[in-house]
Order: structure tokens, then sequence, then C-alpha cells
């Protein structure tokens, strides 16, 4: 991050604009919104500054830049068209450490202005660091769209409503879920609505009625977080994941999407059954029992669907016998991401009537699936975890009958900028593996949608 983000309280304090053009305007206007003391400093103004100082809104001295003008400023706006004059203006700035913006000129700005979308007093700043002002513009115009014009309202009314809900509930963590219940509630879709005064007397009703018991219990949230690719999250997925005061993940979880998750929650990494830091099974379903009996909101963060080669059942299996409430979200399988995003159909009209997903996880050395099933025609197999036994998956598939030449396909981290799809055939998977030195996670696809890969492949 180049640039730092802060707010600056400007209230009553000495800001210089130089410059007595449209652009030296607009930005003592833009000053004015947060009540700075403005001094504006050129030969000539044109027509926007005469009007502001006439309003008796801005100062305007009419004369030369001097480097003096600077001193005791909060910060400092150079918008003249004179590079010279721009260039003294940003020295002395820069001599007295004062902050300085020196329009369309980045090299010379200790600071850079954002595109704001205002609903004072909410104020959401959006910067590219410089990089494209088209880019950020289009940015807050999407934005715009996005936030509800009475957003602003929406925190005057929690403003107003700050001082009772901290004597209601003094500790901090009872607080927080009072206000995440609120402003995910029907009182925020009440304001929305227009409907200011049902929203506050609803407002009211819950500051009565709440009982701190009603914010302090534990939950569990078992959420998939899909394949790897942040965007395939789902809404809930996400909310939770903004709201847990704990969360325990495992290698399978990208690091795009732990990054998503509320910046303040403990981080736990709980490994993976074959790595080395691993915590054990029933260690970890101990884990989650006694975070939330202490009052916790712990987010079990899995990759792909919790309910598929996940554990998510056992985990939760003692959560239902310990009496600890828990929520359980479902997230896009490595088999669905991966297909998708390799442009291969897990079922089609004319090549497959069915997908069927195994493990090609090895147990003791061996493969415990049922072959019969796996060698049923128009179907498409989705193999889980079957790298590391490739040899034996591959000899068994054969001898148990599956034709060497049918189609098949490994997808190595799929859905994520690594994504790498291997085409082949049954006979040739096991040479691939070691050829191309694929590693997990990889799904193995076997079946004749494979051969739609070269059309409908999409994803680079
Ligand atoms: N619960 C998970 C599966 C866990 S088992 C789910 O629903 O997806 C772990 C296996 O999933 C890996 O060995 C691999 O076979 C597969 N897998 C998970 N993420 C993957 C990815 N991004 N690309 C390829 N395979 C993946």
């Amino acid at each position: 991050m180049r640039h730092f983000p802060v707010f600056l309280d400007l209230n009553r304090r000495r800001c210089l604009v130089v410059g007595g053009g449209e652009v030296a305007a607009r930005k003592a206007q833009q000053l004015l919104r947060s009540n700075a003391d403005i001094l504006i400093v050129a030969p000539r103004a044109g027509d926007g500054i005469l009007a502001l100082e006439q309003q008796g809104r801005v100062k305007y001295e009419a004369r030369e830049f001097l480097p003096g003008d600077v001193s005791g400023c909060a910060l400092v706006i150079a918008a003249t068209a004179d590079k010279e004059v721009n260039g003294r203006a940003a020295a002395a700035a820069k001599a007295e450490n004062v902050p300085v913006n020196v329009v369309d000129n980045p090299a010379l700005c200790s600071f850079i202005m954002p595109s704001i979308v205002d609903r004072d007093p909410v104020q959401i700043a959006v910067s590219t660091g410089g990089a494209s002002p088209v880019l950020a513009r289009l940015l807050r115009v999407k934005l715009e769209t996005l936030i509800p014009a009475t957003y602003g309202r929406l925190a005057t009314v929690v403003r107003e409503f700050r001082g009772r809900v901290k004597q209601r509930f003094p500790d901090f963590k009872q607080r927080r879920r009072f206000w995440e219940n609120i402003l995910q509630g029907p009182v925020v879709e009440m304001l929305f609505a227009g409907q200011e005064a049902a929203a506050i007397q609803a407002l009211e009703d819950e500051l009565d009625s709440a009982a701190s018991a009603d914010y302090q219990a534990g939950e569990v949230y078992l959420v998939g977080g899909g394949p790897g690719d942040p965007d395939l999250l789902t809404f809930r997925a996400l909310r939770l994941m903004q709201q847990a005061d704990v969360v325990l993940y495992d290698r399978l979880v990208a690091p795009a999407i732990v990054e998503l998750v509320r910046k303040e929650a403990r981080k736990i990494y709980v490994g993976k059954q074959s790595d080395s830091h691993t915590v054990p099974q029933s260690e970890l379903n101990a884990m989650l029992v006694t975070l939330a009996q202490q009052g916790k909101r712990v987010l079990r963060l899995k990759g792909g669907d919790p309910f598929i080669f996940g554990r998510g059942g056992e985990e939760i299996e003692e959560l239902a016998a310990a009496g600890v409430p828990f929520q359980i979200v479902p997230g896009i399988t490595a088999a669905a991401g991966c297909a998708s995003y390799a442009g291969i159909p897990l079922t089609h009209r004319d090549y497959a009537h069915s997908c069927l997903f195994v493990t090609g996880h090895l147990k003791d050395g061996k493969l415990d699936l049922n072959w019969p099933a796996l060698l049923q025609p128009k179907q498409t197999v989705a193999i889980y975890m079957g790298v590391k036994g490739i040899d034996m998956l591959q000899k068994s598939l054969l001898e148990q009958g599956m034709q060497p030449d049918m189609p098949a396909a490994i997808i190595q981290q799929g859905t994520t900028p690594d994504q790498k799809v291997y085409v082949g055939k049954v006979a040739t998977l096991a040479q691939t593996v070691a050829d191309k030195d694929v590693k997990p996670p990889s799904m193995i696809v076997v079946g004749e949608v494979v051969k739609l890969h070269e059309k409908l492949s999409w994803y680079q």
C-alpha cells in the first residue's frame, strides 16, 4: 500500500488553495464540506472563487503566492496552471511538513485525493493510488448505486443510540452483537423504506426487551469456502465470516479467502490430515465445543463443501451432542468448481446421465471403492484426493474393466490463478502425474464429458 488512507478533521483549520481558476474553486468547494477555514491566493480569480468570497465562505487574497503562506496550514492544494508556481508551493509545504496536493502532478504530491461516496457522516473514499482516476470514478459510481442514500441517516440514528446501548450492555462483545443484529435486521429496512419513526420505535423496543443473555451465547458456523476463487463464496458465508470471533481453517482454504475474514478475529490454522502440523480431529471437535461454550462465535471454515469429503458431519455431531447451536453453510465443492472452470460439464444429455463423487484416498495402502458402480456407462466419475495413490487408482480402474482410452482430466488448483488442466485417458493418468509433477489439491474427472474441454474451456 503506497498511500495510507486517513480521514482528516479539518473543522475550522486553515487550508491553503493556490490558484484562482475553476479547478481551484472546485477544490475549495470540496474542502468547505468539512468546514475548513480556507485561504485562496492568486493574482487573479475567476467567477467561482469570487462568488465564494462574496458569500463570505473563503478568504481570497489577490496576489502572488509566498512561501510563508503555508505556515500553520493543515494542508495545501496547489491548483494553478503555472507549473513553476505549483512547484514552489509544493516545495514550501514539504519544507514545513505540511501535506500538499498538486493537481495533476502526482510526483509533487505528499497526499492524493480519493473519489468520494458521501453519505454523511458515512464517507467512502476510493483510491487507485494514482494509477487511474477514471477507474476510481467508475468504482465510485458502482458504490453509489449499491449504497442507499439513507445510509447517512442510518449512521446518525446509530450515533444517537450509542450512549444508551453502551449503558445497557457494558460488555463490548455484547454491544457489538447487539449492533450487528440491528444493522442486519428490520430496523434498517424500515429506515431505507422511509419509515423513520417506526424504525426508531423498533430500535427502542429491541433495546428495552433485549437481555444480555441474547448476546452472549456462543455458536459455530460450519462454512464451505469453495474451491479457491473468493468470488465463489456465498453471501451467507461472507456475512458469517464478518461476525466471527475465532476462525479455524485448514490448508485447503485459499489464502485469498482467509483474508476476507473479519480482521479482528483470531485465526487458528488447524492443518489437514496429511500435515505434520495437524490438529487431530478429536481435538478439533473438542476445541469447537469449548470455544463456543466460552461464548465465542466460531467459524469453522473448510474448503469446498463441508459435507463432501469434509468431515463436517463428524464435527457437527459433537456440537449437537453438547447442545451448542450451529449453522451449516454449503460451499461449491471442488468437483463442481473445477469442472466449470475447466469447461467440462459433469452431466450432458449425450455423454453422462449421472455423476459419481468418490475419494481416491488410500486406506492402509488400499482403495476401498465400489468398482461396479464406477464402471457404469454414461456416467462421469469425479475423484477427490486421487493424486497420491494415482498408480493404484489407474491400475485398479483398468483391472476392473474401465476402457483404457476413456477420456480423463486432471485439474490442479482449480478455480485459482494457478489452475492447470491436463487432458488424457485413464491409461495415461499416472504418467501425466509423474511428467507434470501434479500435486494436490487436484481433481480427477473420468468420462466422455472430458472431450468437451477442448470446445468449452474458457478460464485462463
Ligand atoms: N470438502 C471439499 C473436499 C475436501 S477433500 C470439497 O467439497 O471440495 C480434498 C480434495 O478436494 C483435494 O485432495 C482435491 O482432490 C479436491 N480439491 C479441493 N480443492 C480443489 C481445487 N481447488 N482444485 C482441485 N481439487 C481440489
